[in-house]
């Protein structure tokens, strides 16, 4: 066998070295999720088991684009995020993005409350770099599972210049689809991400990264180290619904706030008017959303428990944002005022 004098060995192993050095730098924050998780024959069903480091080490190709470093902030799924992970999260993004040798940010999470996750960090990440938010339907241990191919594309997007001040965006299936208008549509399709009224921000893929427009409605609304998020309840609105869940709530220790699933424009009956005015009468703000996946809520109608009467008591409406989008804007509006409105002016913009 030829062999190489050892200067020319020591020099390929530098040049590689130095090549590698000029690779950009990714954060992965790690959360568990369907793409850390691995079938448990004993407890009969999937469950959260694989760390960061191994996540990207099924996928040998990202180094050869980046430079990763892992961190673990949970290892649950995502039916068990919670809004003091949230915090963790913002806090740890907003620190890694301010050194200057990180491209971008890579959050892997469960698909079930993602999209409230990106959401957080679109409203609390001050930094223009990118902020990718991915996970997978199919858990790590199926053969044809996502998780790869989606973590790939995530980190090819966390290094794309063009993602740049686009906020948290949801890498799945190769589509890039912005924070505040991406919902969850299917339980098991791997293209369950959407965004309804709006539509994707672009492809990713093996020949790249490829952006069609911009989320313009977005706004930043940076936590102090010292937050606290209240505690805000979401209430569906249905036929036959009276108001009685949110009287429960008052006996259940009450809420900081409370976001309506109305049905259409963001209607309720008239028997759960009554009980949000009883909520109205202690200053606790009320947000109204709508059970509709798109379109705005609007004071049209006057009836009791529509709109106008609605606005009247000092409820705020949720533009179009969804129930679980409104909770986490309302959140995070109430670290700076409880007044509504003042809060009407953060689901304005
Ligand atoms: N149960 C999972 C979760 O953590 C589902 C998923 O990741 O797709 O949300």
């Amino acid at each position: 066998m030829k062999r190489f004098p050892p200067c020319l060995a020591v020099f390929f192993l530098w040049s590689v070295g130095a090549v590698a050095q000029q690779l950009p730098l990714v954060k992965v924050l790690s959360t568990g999720g369907t793409i850390a998780s691995r079938f448990d024959p004993v407890q009969k069903g999937f469950v959260p088991a694989l760390s960061g480091e191994q996540l990207v080490e099924a996928v040998p190709e990202i180094k050869t684009i980046a430079r990763v470093e892992i961190e673990a902030v949970a290892n649950i799924g995502s039916s068990d995020m919670t809004p003091e992970i949230w915090l963790k999260l913002a806090r740890r993004a907003n620190e890694v993005l301010a050194e200057s040798g990180v491209a971008g940010v890579v959050v892997t999470h469960g698909t079930d409350t993602i999209e409230e996750t990106a959401y957080f960090l679109d409203l609390t990440v001050t930094d223009e770099k990118p902020v990718i938010l991915v996970g997978a339907q199919r858990a790590a241990s199926i053969k044809d599972t996502d998780g790869p191919r989606n973590l790939m594309n995530a980190i090819r997007v966390a290094i794309s210049a063009e993602a740049r001040g686009k906020g948290a965006v949801i890498v799945m299936n190769g589509e890039i689809n912005a924070a505040r208008e991406v919902t969850k549509t299917s339980t098991l399709d791997v293209g369950t991400f959407q965004s309804l009224e709006f539509g994707k921000l672009g492809y990713v893929g093996d020949d790249g990264v490829r952006f069609y427009r911009a989320p313009l409605r977005r706004q930043t609304i940076p936590l102090p180290p010292t937050a606290r998020l209240g505690r805000i309840e979401i209430v569906p609105h249905y036929a036959g619904a009276d108001g009685r869940l949110i009287r429960g709530l008052t006996s259940e220790g009450g809420c900081d706030g409370l976001v309506i699933a109305g049905a259409g424009l963001g209607h309720v009956s008239g028997t759960m008017f009554d009980a949000i005015e009883q909520v109205r009468a202690k200053d606790i703000p009320v947000v109204v959303s709508t059970r509709v996946y798109t379109g705005r809520t609007q004071p049209l109608y006057a009836t009791k428990g529509s709109g106008v009467s609605l606005v009247k008591i000092g409820c705020v409406l949720a533009d179009n944002l969804s129930p679980q989008k409104a909770r986490v804007l309302l959140m995070v509006a109430m670290t700076r005022t409880k007044d509504p409105k003042e809060l009407a002016k953060y689901f304005d913009r």
